[in-house]
């Protein structure tokens, strides 16, 4: 299968050939015609799968073949993404993809300044790129106005669920033209999905494609057996002994970022935490600096690094386990991508059976378990339950305006300080709530459960 088969223009051909890209990825193939014939769709596509050209294209397409307004151009498309870094990214497809044909787009999230947005929406433009939040200060300033948008994008729906968007995204979409064409793409599909789905899209076909980043035999999975207590010294230990250069370690919390990548420093590591209470510039500079080899270890929470292009990295860590499984295979499909090979590294503690037994039934096999000679766990340390949801409890945050939510923070991690032993040792958690997290509640759960 070629490009060329798709239906796209001699100006979308000439710059996707630019990229090397010499056939279109799975959800390309299926969602491109689709999106041509002016179609709804519903993809289970995530990062990874080349989902970005499979709307950006064919949008394009769309855009550039009608007859240019005359006078001021109204907003014709719009791109919601939940987070900062992921419209960074979005937007920058748009351009890049976009380069031959007369079409302006620009992006638009918090933690920046609003003037210079204001400035290029003053302009005129085509497509525009937007976390929920700033995107609805700009509609209350009147600084931009929805009510020629034909086409709508909404990028991981389900992580803009997640994080507590819903109302947001029913606001925005209260703005926008009844007639238009939509496109969904989320990485999973719970009750609220479905909803969300039911209510907007019109017939939509449905796309479903194999995650690209799913672990491949490349990526090998280990986990480390370690006492809660003793994992930054493991991977303190870890990264020095074995030399690693780039490192990726997730943690639960933003909290426990921020703490573990302290601690490295003061072992001597070059760290940086990346997180959604950093603001945009500290983003940008950790993951330029890690990008450049100049910080060892960057450490993230699972919505930090989404939508993240970080791929292709030697070693992925998980300090922490997720409390969804899927995020466990999205933070390991960092590694080992584009036929490289990678290794992803569990450090799991008493307190994680049970989350390591759900990774496990979701990947359908064991993950070996090696003990570090020196960490041996102590079989004396009980459970302790893991906080629910993604940062424990707290109230619903108000909106920071930067596509994150921001609300009151618990502590970080799991170390709730009461020893527990049965339904605790498998996390405190009844059986199935990391999942139910996932599929269905969080309207039943406080925005700032998700942490960024
Ligand atoms: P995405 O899933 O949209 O985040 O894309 C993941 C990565 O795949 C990005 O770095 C893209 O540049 C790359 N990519 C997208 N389409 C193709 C393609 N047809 N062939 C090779 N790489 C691609």
């Amino acid at each position: 299968m070629s490009f060329d088969t798709l239906g796209l223009s001699a100006e979308l051909l000439r710059a996707v050939s630019e990229q090397g890209y010499s056939e279109p990825t799975p959800v390309q193939s299926q969602a491109i015609p689709v999106i041509i014939q002016g179609k709804d769709i519903l993809a289970g596509a995530q990062t990874g799968t080349g989902k970005t050209a499979g709307f950006t294209l064919p949008l394009l397409q769309h855009l550039s073949g009608a007859t240019p307004v005359k006078g001021r151009r109204p907003v014709r498309a719009l791109i919601l993404t939940p987070t900062r870094e992921l419209a960074a990214q979005v937007a920058e497809s748009v351009s890049t993809y976009g380069k031959y044909l007369p079409l302006t787009s620009t992006v638009i999230f918090g933690g920046v300044k609003i003037n210079p947005q204001i400035q290029r929406l003053r302009a005129g433009v085509d497509i525009v790129v937007a976390t929920p939040g700033r995107l609805l200060d700009h509609v209350s300033q009147k600084t931009l106005d929805l009510s020629a948008v034909e086409m709508l994008v909404l990028d991981e729906a389900d992580r803009m669920l997640d994080m507590g968007f819903i109302h947001d995204i029913r606001k925005i979409l209260g703005l926008l033209p009844k007639r238009r064409q939509n496109l969904l793409f989320s990485a999973t599909y719970s009750n609220d999905i479905r909803k969300l789905a039911d209510k907007l899209l019109d017939a939509p076909v449905l796309i479903e494609v194999a995650r690209r980043n799913v672990p491949t035999e490349l990526v090998e999975q280990v986990v480390h057996p370690v006492d809660r207590e003793r994992k930054r010294e493991l991977l303190s230990f870890m990264v020095g002994s074995q030399n690693w250069r780039q490192v990726l370690v997730f943690t639960r919390t933003k909290h426990g970022a921020n703490r573990l990548s302290q601690q490295l420093e003061k072992d001597g590591i070059s760290s940086a935490a990346i997180h959604g209470n950093k603001s945009q510039g500290a983003r940008t500079r950790a993951l330029a600096n890690f990008k450049r080899g100049e910080v060892r270890v960057l450490v993230a929470t699972d919505i930090a690094a989404r939508g993240l292009d970080i791929d292709q990295l030697p070693h992925v860590v998980n300090y922490e386990l997720p409390n969804v499984p899927e995020d466990y295979v999205h933070r390991i499909g960092r590694t080992g991508r584009a036929g490289n090979e990678g290794q992803a590294v569990s450090l799991v503690c008493v307190d994680e059976h049970k989350l390591l037994g759900d990774i496990e039934r979701l990947l359908k096999r064991d993950l070996s378990r090696i003990v570090i000679p020196g960490y041996e766990p102590d079989p004396a340390i009980r459970a302790q339950p893991i906080q629910k949801g993604r940062n424990g409890g707290g109230k619903p945050g108000s909106r920071n305006g930067s596509g994150q939510q921001r609300g009151k923070r618990s502590g970080g991690g799991n170390a709730s300080g009461r020893g527990r032993s049965g339904a605790s040792a498998r996390g405190g958690q009844p059986k199935g709530a990391a999942g139910a997290n996932r599929s269905g509640n969080s309207r039943r759960r406080p925005a700032s459960s998700r942490s960024a």
